[in-house]
């Protein structure tokens, strides 16, 4: 059974939704990673009666609890007070973090404030976790075969603790088991029907799980798998991602880190090919989603923002009859455009984008979400008709990635 934890983020400001907790996020993935289970996460304020509340109740529903925040020298940093009350402990100074805090402020050409050496005091018989980037150390309280670990809110204070300390800690704790994941990414595919195609063919060993998350550029498939030893997880989560990427083969993009973006540019790379945009309602969205790949400037040479139809005219060689009897929105603006873009800039492959993004602009023929895409290239031009939603950005962006997904289409031969 793997070790169970709790996150608590600390502060006021998580619960006034001033700061993003960020820190539950990445922990809770980093922990998972690592193999232990995340049973809880809770947030307080910076209430001593409220965090004792929520530390207490922490010991007894999980074997880790892992708290961030409320550790600097200011009066409103009272997680310290907390633990001491929890674990019935007293404060007692150190003077090697004292000595620590004081090299840090000197190397800057900086008095060390008098408030700092609060900084030193730690409950008895608490170990500590260096922090390499501020003064807060890390606290650790094992008891009972619980254990307590209190680290600073300071998101990349956070982090170096945690990998370089906390970590390496946990591994030394009983229970711990191997795991992997692998995300495989899937896009111009429905949640509903990609789980049809899966379960008609692929049945899951036990210790694999699998899940399903959803955005607006597609479906990501979280495959987790846990094993006695490390070579065990990773060789059950890489035969069900293979059976995946078989089964849907024409959906299923990449793994991991893959995103359209960096896809087709490694396909446009490899063949020495290169590619142009033409935005309407995107306004730019697609050519920075391209660009946001580095090395894309071998294979993308630009794009126009062809906003109004003037422009669609004048730089695109749009006809103004076309314009006149389709509408920008349309089958034929979609090609003339993706044409013009790629006579314009001598690009292989080029991209046009037109639709509605709403909330205004729409009619009964053209609702609001209508969106046309086309794409010109060695073999030809087409465009393909969209309906997207209501709202604005999310159009835009369910757009963009449909433009991508086209092109990949195209350049892999998927129809
Ligand atoms: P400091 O010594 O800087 O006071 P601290 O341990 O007392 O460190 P906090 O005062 O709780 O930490 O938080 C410091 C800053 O870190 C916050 O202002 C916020 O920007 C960020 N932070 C704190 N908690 C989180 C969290 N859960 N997620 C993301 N950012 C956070
Ligand atoms: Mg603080």
């Amino acid at each position: 059974m793997p070790l169970t934890v709790e996150i608590i983020t600390i502060g006021d400001e998580i619960l006034t939704g001033h700061t993003i907790d960020t820190n539950a996020a990445w922990l809770a993935a980093e922990l998972t990673a690592a193999g232990l289970s995340v049973v809880f996460q809770s947030s307080v304020g910076d209430d001593l009666d409220a965090m004792e509340a929520v530390f207490r109740q922490a010991q007894k529903r999980a074997q880790i609890v892992i708290a961030t925040g409320g550790l600097g020298p200011t009066d409103d940093d009272i997680t310290k007070r907390a633990i001491v009350k929890v674990f019935k402990r007293n404060l007692v100074y150190h003077e090697q973090i004292f000595e620590d805090i004081k090299k840090r402020y000197a190397a800057r050409g900086v008095v060390l404030p008098a408030i700092n050496q609060n900084q030193a005091l730690l409950p008895q018989g608490a170990k500590f976790f260096p922090n390499k980037l501020g003064s807060a150390v890390g606290i650790c309280i094992a008891e009972q075969g619980h254990h307590f670990v209190a680290l600073p809110g300071v998101p990349r204070e956070m982090k170096q603790i945690f990998t370089d300390e906390v970590l390496p800690y946990l591994r030394t704790l009983e229970g711990g088991q191997a795991i992997s994941i692998i995300k495989l990414r899937a896009t111009g595919v429905s949640e509903s029907k990609l789980a049809e195609l899966i379960q008609s063919a692929v049945k899951l060993e036990p210790g694999v799980r699998l899940g399903y998350l959803p955005n607006y550029g597609g479906v990501d498939l979280r495959i987790l798998a846990t094993g006695v030893s490390q070579s065990e997880a990773d060789q059950k989560a890489v035969t069900l991602a293979e059976r995946i990427e078989a089964q849907c083969a024409t959906y299923v993009y990449g793994r991991n880190d893959d995103t359209l973006e960096r896809v087709i540019g490694r396909i446009l790379e490899e063949r020495k090919m290169s590619l142009a945009v033409a935005e309407s309602c995107t306004g730019g969205e697609l050519g920075m989603l391209i660009t946001s790949v580095p090395g894309s400037s071998t294979y993308f040479l630009g794009g126009v923002q062809a906003y109004s139809n003037a422009v669609k005219e004048q730089l695109l060689g749009v006809p103004a009859e076309l314009l006149q009897s389709h509408g920008a929105v349309s089958e034929e603006c979609a090609i003339a455009m993706a044409q013009g873009v790629r006579n314009l800039l001598v690009s292989n492959y080029a991209l046009s984008v037109a639709g509605i993004a709403g909330p205004d602009g729409g009619s009964d023929a053209k609702p609001v979400g209508t969106t046309w895409i086309g794409l010109a290239g060695p073999n030809g031009a087409y465009a393909r008709h969209f309906r997207f939603g209501v709202d604005r950005p999310t159009n835009r962006t369910r757009a963009t990635a449909a433009a991508l997904e086209l092109l990949r289409r195209d350049l892999l031969s998927i129809v």
